[in-house]
């Protein structure tokens, strides 16, 4: 499969944007990231600068999931530290599930 352009997450239409440096994924061009949800826009935005793989954008892909999931069901605490911490592993967890038994085939 090739990278989405959308996902839906728990009934929420998400556009996925690919941006060719790091501080255009910035919703505010403020931060270099290699990915950001904004629940607001339910948009997601990723890094694609051409020198990246589409499984760790796959990875990274995953992170701003759950990171949605996390936002609509309530489950952001006030550690935001720790959250990112659990978000990342699971993010790194799910990917490697998936892309491991085949359930995705990246191009
Ligand atoms: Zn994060």
């Amino acid at each position: 499969m090739n990278l989405p352009k959308k996902v839906n997450i728990l009934g929420l239409p998400y556009k996925v944007m690919y941006a060719k440096n790091c501080l255009d994924v910035d919703i505010l061009g403020q931060e270099q990231l290699l990915g950001q949800c904004d629940s607001v826009t339910c948009t997601i935005r990723i890094l694609d600068d051409g020198g990246r793989t589409p499984e760790s954008m796959f990875d990274v892909l995953l992170h701003e999931v759950i990171h949605a999931i996390f936002d609509r069901l309530g489950m952001v605490g006030e550690n935001k530290e720790h959250t990112e911490l659990i978000v990342n592993q699971l993010g790194v967890a799910m990917a490697d599930f998936l892309l491991r038994n085949k359930f995705v085939e990246l191009k």
